[in-house]
């Protein structure tokens, strides 16, 4: 199963592949991480990918399908993947569908002002990158990652300015894939206004029941 998962920034397609990725057993890759990744390393690239990413900027296309390319042929893609944060253009579809096919794309919607509260309250752990809020999905300890006890911290491409600029880019870069996909009759909504911490059974249930054919939608999860 080749799962693509579209969706404006702060819709909490991060979360939901963190939550799928595990029911499904199928690595979840998120571009965002991956760069991340990248950013770690004292190099020039990642001086600059840091600071297009910090400034709520995109990363070059050609990064892009190169850090795809790279990791969709590991092992642990034999059985499928789930792609968080790509495509973002239409070139980097388009290269896509040079390197493999996608099963399913689940575009993901919430209403304006969850997103901004998702955006606003979403903090990260330093280490692992799961990802918490600070009062939707709050972790047990404050500040303190559940999974691995690291240091939670906000992005810095989640303050107001970057936010402001992300979302503009979303809309003119990103958005237009959802006819693109929905053309080829891949597409499916889902709309989620309520915190994960409330609906993740659900979540997981509905996703998996229309994965294996027994529903051909989804609509809003309450
Ligand atoms: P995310 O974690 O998906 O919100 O991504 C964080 C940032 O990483 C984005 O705002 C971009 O700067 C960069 N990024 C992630 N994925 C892509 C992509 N497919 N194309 C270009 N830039 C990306």
């Amino acid at each position: 199963m080749k799962l693509l998962f579209l969706g404006s920034p702060g819709v909490g397609k991060g979360t939901y592949a963190q939550v799928i990725t595990e029911a499904l057993n199928i690595p979840h890759i998120s571009t965002g991480d991956l760069l991340r990744n990248e950013t770690q390393k004292d190099t020039g690239l990642g001086k600059k990918i840091e600071e297009t990413m910090n400034q709520g900027g995109l990363v070059s296309d050609e990064i892009l399908i190169q850090l795809i390319k790279t990791r969709i042929k590991d092992k642990d893609c034999e059985n499928g993947f789930i792609l968080d944060g790509f495509p973002r253009t239409k070139n980097q579809a388009e290269n896509l569908e040079k390197l493999t096919g996608i099963t399913h794309v689940l575009n993901f919607k919430a209403n304006d002002e969850v997103i901004i509260e998702r955006l606003s309250g979403r903090i990260v752990c330093k280490k692992c990158k799961t990802i918490f809020h600070k009062t939707g999905n709050k972790p047990k300890i404050e500040n303190i990652c559940d999974k691995c006890g690291s240091e939670l911290h906000q992005r810095e491409d989640d303050k107001p300015d970057s936010v402001k600029k992300r979302l503009k880019i979303y809309k003119e870069k990103t958005e237009p894939l959802i006819a693109h996909y929905d053309s080829k009759g891949l597409l499916v909504e889902i709309t989620i206004n309520k915190p994960i911490s409330e609906i993740r059974d659900k979540v997981i249930l509905k996703i998996k029941s229309y994965l294996e054919g027994k529903t051909d939608k989804i609509g809003e999860i309450k």
